[in-house]
């Protein structure tokens, strides 16, 4: 892996991790804030518990109302009411062990509170409840000493435990509104780590594309004097070698003469490729002018008498479109010698097709198709399969039809073979 493919990894995780730092704080803050309002809350419920349950032991008949306390209960040690209002049990299950006591629910606009009355352990801690004095030195209750209720101390008598339901409104919306907050503010910083992302890497590809597109520049830059460089030589070898093959008589001479034909062979192949090079370098949109395909194509066709069918030909019908027609040509030429090459029988086709603004020249063949792994790679120049391939056919007609404001694109045919598309805008007024 290179530093540019190291790159992105490295960004993923590092912005993985402020993203995980910056979420554990956030929802940190949020569930200590959510514990600090709940103790709160519980610390209101404990203390209206403790003023209701004082107002019972001076006073049973006196309990204050309290508009956030729900329902308020006084149980017995056997379970049994000794007072209630609002929500409050009938009965109460008193717990044996005193380690469950007190208990404490949050429901979602409640919160019931159930607590032992007077000290945990003793034989009898309701009676230390009811026999306690309000503040240190001052009076004890109305009835401390006195039997409560008029009747003798006696567990079903004594009260052992409250029951407390105390609403909790306000504290259930907050609890809403901050895990709500927390859980938008997750999604927004996972939805800006995922456009960071994408931004990154939509950077990183633009720069990778400039870098291949400045080495592609070069690299045409030296294609150029390759190409004049080796036109000149090469111009010399042929000469030489029509000497060489007009040579006759004595068998030696026989056997330059079949040599020379072989140079003549490699010379015209590398003139070709040379040709090829420089048309590729072109670039440009040449001379473009306005062109009515339908008749052009019948004649490009003709011209490969026979090795290539022709369909739509009762379509009618100007086609206009502007574009240099020797480039057009050329390119054609490269889609159609690929497919003559990938499956000479049956014949491939070539049809002209309408499609929204688009002029479509469609050149398609019955051989096997480009494999979905290359489909990517064969427009790149100098990329080939072939054994005595150039790779610039597809990158030239490609080029030609972008530079007349069209695309040549690739498809593959369901029953197997290629199709290639080359499209052109089509020119005003020329819409059937
Ligand atoms: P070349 O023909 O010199 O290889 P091209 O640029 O014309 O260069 O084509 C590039 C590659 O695309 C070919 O080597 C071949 O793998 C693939 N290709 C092009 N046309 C076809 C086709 N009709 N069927 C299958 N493969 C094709």
């Amino acid at each position: 892996m290179n530093n540019r493919a190291r790159a992105f990894p490295r960004f993923v995780l590092l912005a993985g991790l402020t993203l995980g730092i910056v979420l554990a704080l956030v929802w940190s803050m949020v569930l200590s804030e959510r514990g600090i309002r709940r103790l709160y809350l519980e610390f209101e419920a404990y203390r209206a518990s403790t003023v209701l349950a004082e107002a019972f032991r001076l006073s049973p008949n006196l309990v204050p109302v309290d508009n956030r306390v729900l329902g308020f209960g006084i149980y017995s040690q056997d379970g049994s009411v000794l007072f209630r209002m609002g929500t409050a049990p009938g009965r109460l299950a008193i717990p044996v062990a005193p380690a469950s006591f007190p208990k404490m629910r949050i429901g979602a606009s409640s919160l019931i509170l159930e607590r032992p009355l007077g000290p945990e352990g003793s034989d009898m801690p309701g009676m230390g409840f009811m026999m306690r004095r309000s503040r240190p030195g001052g009076q004890p209750p109305p009835f401390g000493g006195r039997p409560f209720g008029g009747m003798g101390f006696s567990l079903s008598t004594m009260p052992r435990a409250l029951w407390l339901e105390y609403g909790i409104g306000g504290y259930a919306r907050q609890r809403l509104a901050l895990l709500g907050g927390a859980a938008f503010a997750t999604l927004a910083l996972l939805g800006v780590f995922i456009l960071l992302v994408r931004l990154y890497r939509r950077n990183a590809e633009l720069r990778e594309s400039e870098i291949r597109s400045r080495e592609l520049v070069q690299l045409g830059e030296a294609a150029r004097t390759l190409v004049h460089e080796i036109k000149n030589p090469l111009g010399v070898i042929r000469i030489q070698a029509a000497t060489l093959k007009r040579l006759g008589g004595s068998e030696a001479a026989e056997k330059a003469r079949a040599k020379a034909l072989l140079i003549d062979e490699e010379v015209l192949r590398l003139a070709g490729l040379a040709d090829r090079i420089r048309e590729f370098l072109k670039g440009g949109e040449g001379e473009a002018r306005e062109l009515e395909l339908r008749s052009w194509l019948r004649d490009f066709v003709a011209r490969y008498s026979g090795q290539l069918a022709l369909s739509g030909e009762n379509d009618t019908g100007p086609a206009w479109v502007r574009v240099d027609p020797e480039r057009l040509s050329l390119a054609l030429d490269n889609l159609v010698r690929n497919a003559l090459e990938a499956c000479p029988d049956p014949a491939p086709d070539v049809a002209l097709a309408r499609r929204g603004r688009q002029w479509e020249l469609v050149v398609s063949d019955d051989g096997p198709g480009v494999p979905a792994e290359l489909v990517q790679r064969i427009f790149e120049p100098f990329f080939t399969t072939k054994e005595k391939g150039t790779g610039i056919g597809l990158a030239l007609a490609r080029r030609v039809a972008r530079s007349a404001g069209g695309e040549l694109a690739y498809r593959s045919r369901p029953g197997g073979g290629a199709v290639f598309v080359l499209s052109l805008p089509a020119r005003r007024g020329t819409s059937r």
